[in-house]
């Protein structure tokens, strides 16, 4: 069966970004496999992390952990951002989740269903989820981990980040014992005194750099890929694709390629969208529709079946996101079920 758009997923890459960031960070990491693994498989990519060590990981949703514990078995930790809503607690306990306690109300429910292990979610300043650090709760049996989430950690330079991470140190003071996680994929490179005992983080595993900038001590991770269907030569004044998106001002090349949005190729990638293709970077010519591309392969050795990528070793997810108007992250996570994912190593 033919598949025009895929998705490869390189599991020795990813393990090599696992241990990148433990070394520089200098902590263990729990990595975050919500979104499925930000859209590359959750259970592939726990599996591996787990034959590299990682023995606890986050999701964000109930149903992602209640998925991940099945196909994981009992061993490892596997905590709930989300924390406890509705009537969770049950259903928590029963998959042998943890979750996040982020508010006083989770807190109760957890406590009064008998929940067990958990973790304490303090906000520091990013007025998201959490407890704000002059209402964090006393310790408690059973809390297990207490966290932060940096605002603006792909930022370096931003004054916010010190603010957390010292908001954060003085709430932990109030549970002794207790694991501290506060730094996300760009907090892994902000320092040694941004790390506590163990860091947390996703997009830097998958590839994406911690300044939404490729980072050669990261390895791209996700290609996604799509083969050409059809060449065609069109001819000066002739447009392309819908709404004559692009007019050819003289001759051009051609390559239809089997990816578009219904596959995430987002269509922001109309203006400034490339793909590499035979060795270059080409531009994606007009508009990108439901299940195709066109791309410019003027003067160029393509031919029919080759691939196209549209991220990866060659054009990396950052540069790529950029170009559509957004970040690795949301690259990732819209790639649509239909795309099958491959992995390799
Ligand atoms: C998603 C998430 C992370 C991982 O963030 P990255 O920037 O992808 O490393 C860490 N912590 C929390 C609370 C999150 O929601």
């Amino acid at each position: 069966m033919t598949t025009p758009a895929s998705l490869t997923v390189d599991l020795n890459a990813l393990s090599h970004n696992f241990h990148a960031l433990e070394a520089i960070s200098g902590a263990p990491a729990h990595p975050v496999v919500k979104a499925d693994s930000y859209g590359l498989g959750a259970v592939p990519v726990a599996k591996r992390l787990m034959a590299e060590g990682a023995r606890t990981f986050f999701v964000a949703r109930l149903a992602e952990g209640v998925a991940l514990r099945a196909a994981l078995g009992p061993e490892p930790t596997i905590y709930v951002l989300d924390g406890c809503v509705g009537d969770a607690p049950a259903a928590l306990k029963a998959a042998d989740l943890r979750p996040i306690l982020n508010h006083g109300d989770q807190l109760t429910a957890w406590r009064s269903a008998h929940g067990g292990a958990c973790g304490l979610q303090i906000d520091t300043g990013m007025n998201r989820l959490g407890f704000r650090v002059e209402d964090a709760p006393e310790p408690f049996e059973g809390l297990e981990l207490v966290m932060s989430h940096l605002a603006c950690a792909d930022d370096p330079a931003e004054p916010m980040n010190r603010r957390q991470r010292d908001a954060f140190a003085a709430a932990a003071t109030r549970y002794p014992g207790v694991t501290r996680s506060f730094a996300n994929s760009g907090g892994c490179f902000l320092g040694a005194d941004y790390a506590f005992d163990t860091v947390r983080p996703g997009i830097c595993l998958y590839g994406g750099g911690p300044e939404a900038r490729p980072d050669d001590r990261l390895k791209p991770v996700a290609a996604l890929t799509a083969q050409v269907l059809q060449l065609r030569d069109v001819r000066a004044g002739e447009s392309v694709g819908y709404s004559r998106g692009f007019v050819a001002s003289m001759p051009r090349r051609i390559a239809t390629c089997g990816a578009g949005y219904a596959d995430g190729v987002l269509r922001s990638n109309g203006g400034e969208g490339q793909v590499w293709a035979a060795g270059a970077l080409r531009p994606i010519l007009g508009r990108v529709s439901m299940d195709v591309i066109a791309v410019d392969v003027t003067g160029a050795d393509v031919t029919l079946g080759d691939t196209v990528e549209l991220f990866g070793a060659n054009r990396m997810l950052d540069d790529a996101a950029r170009a559509a108007g957004t970040i690795g992250y949301e690259l990732l996570t819209s790639i649509t079920p239909r795309v099958p994912r491959r992995y390799v190593g």
